[in-house]
């Protein structure tokens, strides 16, 4: 059992009213809440050792570059990644997708090849493909899905052809909280030497994520979903690929030498990591998955499978809801669609007792079109969130619904 009071007492986001309510914050796919833990870090970086990393000869930048390359190793273990030189350091999950398809991507995608995404991507795991797929005069192909919103796995298997050179596909969905069999389509791509992205970006927030178990080629993911602060994510990559991969952005930090002829590349990770980083983020990246673990992953999950449950039976009793998104494992993420009610409206109008939900496409547009729908209302459950809240947020639904 979770210590829900001593919990939310970390968040101090959490205590306070909005629009005369006790805020209810149930936008967490979005982005999640931060512990005071994780605001004191980013404090203590600045009053303290604010200072630049990699190359100082003095002590703040000493201790600087100490708890930054601590991150590193603090997500290393977070990942179960087999060394350091693995983790890149990015501004977040779409960097990490931009950077493998700029410089894989660029390396190995040629006229007339093909990636596989998913109808579920997010914007950020379909726009970069079809950039360099654009620019290679290549092709996204994308797995289709079924009604209940899970892959598709044998229609999947028809898409895979000698000119398929990457598989990118998410992990958990955003919209609909499916959790797709990642290993299985890793294995399925294994078994024909494709490589394969996972966008971690709505799974590591909700359950133990293991890369060396999983066997995905990158995984993907953004702090800021993870109790961390915005700006901050993570790229990680098996070495041998990342060893062949020529580098992204080029400036300071990611050089060896550097001549007007001639210039040599850093090694791993540091060749991807371009420029002054983002130092006082990262650093206090490391303070939330400190309190992650500290909670324990498993009991987050369960705490949120709860919560999850609780809220699907909850919505069957409300009259013209419809859940979007029942796939037989999935996280605490709810779309949903109330007969009559525009979601915007439905949005606004919980908004109005405090309750924060998300309305909208969710940039899955594509998404959206499979299911012949403009948008969906969403909420989203953190470990902070409780029964009670779900409770409020069902019978200010019931209202609404009454009235229209
Ligand atoms: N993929 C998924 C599944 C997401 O939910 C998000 C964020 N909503 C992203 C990618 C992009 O993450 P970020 O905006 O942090 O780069």
């Amino acid at each position: 059992m979770l210590d829900l009071e001593k919990i939310r007492k970390d968040f101090p986001i959490l205590n306070q009213e909005v629009n005369g309510f006790p805020l209810i914050y149930l936008d967490n796919a979005a982005t999640s809440q931060k512990p005071q833990v994780v605001i004191d870090a980013l404090n203590e970086y600045y009053i303290g050792y604010n200072s630049n990393v990699h190359r100082g000869a003095h002590t703040l930048a000493d201790k600087a570059t100490g708890k930054f390359e601590d991150t590193r190793t603090a997500v290393k273990e977070f990942i179960n990644a087999s060394s350091t030189e693995e983790v890149i350091l990015t501004k977040g999950t779409t960097e990490a997708i931009n950077l493998v398809a700029n410089t894989y991507g660029r390396q190995n995608i040629k006229e007339g090849d093909e990636v596989i995404i998913s109808t579920m991507e997010h914007h950020s795991n379909i726009v970069p493909w079809q950039m360099i797929c654009e620019e290679k005069g290549a092709k996204v192909k994308v797995m289709p899905i079924n009604d209940n919103g899970e892959i598709i796995f044998e229609e999947f298997q028809k898409l895979i052809s000698p000119k398929t050179k990457l598989i990118s596909v998410v992990h958990v969905s955003n919209v609909l909280g499916t959790i797709n069999d990642v290993e299985k389509i890793i294995e399925e791509a294994h078994r024909h030497n494709i490589p394969v992205l996972i966008d971690g970006a709505q799974s590591s927030p909700h359950f133990n994520v293991d890369v060396q178990k999983m066997d995905c080629d990158f995984y993907v993911f953004s702090s800021h979903k993870v109790y961390g602060p915005t700006g901050m994510g993570v790229l990680y990559g098996k070495k041998a690929i990342l060893e062949e991969m020529p580098p992204f952005l080029g400036g300071g930090e990611m050089i060896k030498e550097v001549t007007f002829e001639k210039t040599t590349f850093n090694d791993l990770p540091f060749k991807f990591e371009a420029g002054t980083p983002n130092i006082g983020d990262t650093i206090a990246l490391k303070t939330a998955l400190d309190y992650v673990n500290e909670i324990g992953k498993d009991n987050i999950a369960r705490h949120e499978e709860e919560l999850l449950e609780y809220c699907t039976a909850a919505f069957q009793d409300i009259k013209r809801l419809k859940i979007i998104g029942t796939a037989k494992k999935k996280v605490s993420v709810i779309s949903f669609l109330i007969d009559g009610i525009h979601p915007f409206d439905l949005g606004m109008m919980l908004d109005a007792k405090g309750i924060a939900i998300r309305t909208g496409h969710h940039c899955a547009q594509p998404l959206m079109n499979r299911f012949g729908i403009d948008g969906t209302a969403r909420a989203s459950f953190a470990v902070y969130n409780t029964k009670e809240e779900i409770d409020q947020m069902v019978e200010s639904i019931h209202k609404i619904v009454a009235r229209f």
